[in-house]
């Protein structure tokens, strides 16, 4: 066995498996996998191992669009040939419209990742699948590459061709402990010795909470038990003369792929069980949990009534076995927060189809820093310090009872809520607050008309749209308030602070005590990485914003930058302040009334900061707008939250003061050009295709990522983010939608809602740069029609600034 290596992969599933053969693939060949029993010992020698294409967003579909190409190429190996039934063809049921509208719009989606799935009716999805009835059914979604493979021959596989590339398997190799060093190397101790390495990986799957206990982390990743049965074969299937398609019931949560000439049937029962929460025998080893097929008989009902043919056929054999869920459904693959050269794959709840996929995408960002795909789906930090043990438990019970039922726009499951408040919160809901989730945090999304409003789950406006629109004409025209919290926040100090932002930030990072600045931070490849808002209070002392989710994720990538010797220090008080937002043109008379300070234009112009009282409550105040109108964003201690609240609302009785919610904030920012992390942001375009031109400065000195974007800006943009009117009234365009120009996909849709002060509605999307020309005529398939869109101007809305500077 080595005693040295660069990477040490622990755990040799599918996700072990993957990352080993994709790391050599990246050109790293000295990197070892070590597996405490037998290759696929875990969760992978059981699975049902369906692949299919099909994802909720397109690094997803991107993702296993890899994993399906690479599967292919393996099984035509000639040395090495396994079994994969590629293109059998699969079918997501629907029996509400509803259901058929997130079709269309998910095959908008995928048409922009080059993957064709079709929406179709009932009577084409007992054509393609012969053993259906269509009873209340009205159609589905065909996924023409959906399939299944044989998975301990996969990964031997990938197995055998990174030993080829210069890769090492040790087996029977159990890791006992792990030490990190001074210089963040390791020491990965297994029962057979200690290998040192630069790099570990935890591909541990459901013991991926004893190897992360090993270097004190507890990773938000829970097992559930997961059934399935395989039947005898049925007369039907052997007379077809081709293979059965899968199926996938969001109906009656089931799955149905072929097995030889029978069927295997998946559930996903109501009555689910979590698994090992309180430790796993470490004998549990190629096992499976005890059969429990009274758990799903209401399942089974549903799976009979589709394909009454199942009634007759004989059961052999039932697999219960332990399937990984997270918080939100989608695994961690990544960085590990708060640790260095530490990586994870872990949380894969279906991890044959994805894990190629992950493999590749976690590969390329342990040898690149980045990956091809913007991966904040999959981002291990996406969940911050609220992410715990029970928590996961109850998201991941919610998750696999809904496991075919995608989430629809504004929809926030009930289950482990409320996570993140504030003392506002309940105060807020008394106020008839609907809420929104944002990393947790209970946010105000807008105030219900009456308290049993509850809009329709829909891809089309919803009934809410009216009271969006009265909340921002009352913005318009008098003033709102709202609160943000959660919101990251870091205060940066030391005499080495501004320097060490210069280099962080592309731009002009501002250095005036009293003044506010935008800035954005790119990766090693000059692509954006982070967008902050930089504000210099008294004392040397600098508040670094960005968005909620983000505080994991930017702790680590400032921390890791800062240089030896280098005087800085960074204090997160995520948790500890709130931001209540004024915004509207009477904002200014609100604070003046409950502030002593000089609130006029001359004394505290746009992008100004400045500690005050808000009536007794000590608060950071900052003229910034994310609405397009005059605002004050105001900062204030948890502590004293409701004591600012409560005189803002008192002040501004006088004024026409409401209160609005995150859905306002969405469409006005549209209005105005401002740009959503994560959703406009991405790690996939550089700050000039993104249009932030004016936020980079290639003049001034050293800043991460200027090499690497002065060489593209050599080549040119490869799209361009451009704003679009949106030629119907009916559905916004939601993320993903494809951007055409005749039958040709040209761009994706990032973002979409109505602007209400403009009565348009509007779209960003990065296009190719030859349609991004102001005027230029397109169309943006929404919801399966080709609606005429147009290129605009970025930021219609008051494009002066007038108001915002008040
Ligand atoms: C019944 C069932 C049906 C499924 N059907 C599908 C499906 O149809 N399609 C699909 O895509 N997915 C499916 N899944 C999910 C899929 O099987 C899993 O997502 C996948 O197998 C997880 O792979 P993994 O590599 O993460 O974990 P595992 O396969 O569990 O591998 C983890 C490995 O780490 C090793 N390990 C742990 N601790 C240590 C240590 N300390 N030292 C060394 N090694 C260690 C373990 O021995 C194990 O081999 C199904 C799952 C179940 C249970």
């Amino acid at each position: 066995m080595k005693t040295q290596t660069k990477v040490v992969v622990i755990g040799g599933g599918i996700a072990g498996c993957s990352t080993l053969y994709h790391l050599t693939q990246e050109g790293w060949s000295d990197v070892v996998l070590v597996e405490r029993n037998e290759l696929t010992s875990g969760t992978t020698w059981h699975s049902a191992a369906q692949v299919t294409n099909f994802g909720m967003n397109q690094t997803m579909v991107g993702l296993k669009s890899h994993s399906i190409n690479l599967y292919k190429e393996l099984s035509e190996d000639p040395e090495y040939p396994i079994n994969y039934h590629h293109a059998d063809g699969g079918i997501r049921l629907a029996n509400t419209e509803a259901q058929m509208e997130g079709y269309r719009h998910f095959a908008s989606m995928a048409r922009g990742m080059g993957v064709e799935f079709e929406v179709i009716d009932a009577a084409e999805c007992a054509r393609r699948h012969p053993l259906i009835s269509t009873d209340g059914l009205i159609g589905g979604l065909w996924d023409p590459l959906d399939g299944d493979i044989d998975p301990a021959q996969l990964c031997q596989s990938l197995a055998r061709r990174a030993r080829m590339a210069g890769a090492e398997v040790y087996r029977h190799t159990p890791v006992t402990s792990l030490t990190q060093h001074r210089d963040d190397s390791w020491t990965v101790h297994t029962e057979k010795g200690d290998i040192n390495c630069e790099i570990v990986v935890n591909a541990g799957g459901y013991r991926v909470n004893e190897v992360g206990a090993m270097m004190g982390v507890q990773h938000p990743v829970m097992s559930m038990e997961h059934q399935y049965f395989l039947t005898e074969p049925i007369k039907a299937i052997e007379d077809a003369g081709h293979r059965m398609p899968l199926l996938r019931c969001p109906i009656s949560d089931y799955y149905c792929r072929q097995e030889k000439n029978g069927l295997l049937l998946g559930f996903y029962e109501q009555s689910c069980k979590t698994w090992g929460m309180d430790g796993i025998d470490p004998k549990f080893v190629n096992a499976l949990c005890p059969d429990d097929l009274d758990r799903v008989t209401d399942v089974l009902e549903g799976a009979f009534k589709r394909m009454p043919t199942l009634m007759e056929a004989g059961i052999h054999t039932v697999v219960n076995g332990p399937i990984t869920y997270t918080i939100d459904g989608a695994p961690l693959v990544g960085q590990i927060p708060g640790k260095r050269n530490a990586f994870c794959i872990i949380g894969l709840r279906a991890g044959l189809g994805e894990g190629g996929g992950h493999g590749w995408l976690l590969a390329q960002q342990i040898v690149h820093g980045e990956a091809c795909y913007d991966t904040w789906c999959i981002d291990p930090r996406r969940f911050t310090g609220h992410a715990n043990v029970e928590l996961t438990a109850l998201k991941a019970i919610e998750d696999y009872q809904n496991e075919f039922r995608f989430h629809f726009p504004h929809e926030h499951r009930p289950a482990g809520r409320p996570m993140k408040t504030t003392p506002l919160t309940p105060i807020l809901a008394a106020e008839g607050a609907e809420f929104t989730t944002v990393n947790g945090w209970e946010r105000m999304d807008y105030i219900k008309p009456t308290p049993d409003f509850h809009p329709t789950l829909s891809y089309k406006f919803d009934e809410a749209f009216d009271v969006i629109g009265a909340e921002v004409a009352n913005i318009r025209d008098h003033v709102g308030l709202t609160e943000v919290n959660g919101f990251n926040r870091f205060e940066i100090s030391g005499s080495g602070a501004h320097n060490f932002l210069d280099r962080m930030i592309c731009g002009q990072v501002t250095r005036k005590t009293g003044r506010v600045g935008l800035g954005y931070l790119l990766n090693h490849l000059g692509m954006l990485k982070g967008e902050a808002t930089i504000a210099n209070l008294p004392d040397e002392r600098i508040w670094y914003g960005s968005a909620a989710a983000s505080e994991f994720h930017d702790m680590d990538w400032l921390q890791a930058h800062i240089q030896v010797g280098e005087d800085v220090q960074i204090r997160s008080l995520t948790n500890e302040h709130t931001i209540l937002v004024l915004a509207g043109p009477k904002s200014r008379d609100v604070l003046s009334a409950v502030s002593r300070a000089d609130w006029s234009i001359e004394a505290f112009p746009w992008l100004s900061v400045r500690q005050a009282f808000i009536g007794i409550a000590p608060a950071v105040v900052m003229s910034v707008s994310f609405s397009g109108e005059l605002a004050y964003e105001i900062h204030v201690p948890n502590n004293q939250l409701y004591a600012a609240y409560l005189a803002l609302r008192q002040a501004g009785e006088a004024h026409g003061l409401k209160l609005f919610g995150a859905r306002a904030v969405e469409t006005m920012r549209l209005e105005k050009g401002y740009l959503h992390w994560k959703a406009d942001i991405l790690t996939e375009f550089d700050p000039f295709e993104t249009g932030l031109k004016r936020f980079v400065k290639m003049d001034k000195g050293d800043f991460i990522g200027k090499t690497a974007l002065a060489a593209r800006m050599a080549n040119g943009p490869t799209k361009q983010l451009a704003t679009l009117t949106v030629g119907c009234t009916h559905a916004p365009a939601h993320g993903g939608a494809s951007v055409m120009l005749g039958d040709r996909v040209v761009g994706t849709v990032t973002s979409g809602d109505w602007g209400h002060r403009i009565g348009k509605n509007l779209a960003y999307a990065f296009v190719l740069p030859e349609q991004a020309a102001v005027g230029t005529d397109l169309t943006i398939d929404i919801l399966g029609d080709l609606v005429p869109a147009t290129v605009i101007e970025t930021g219609p809305y008051d494009p002066s600034y007038g108001r915002v500077r008040g």
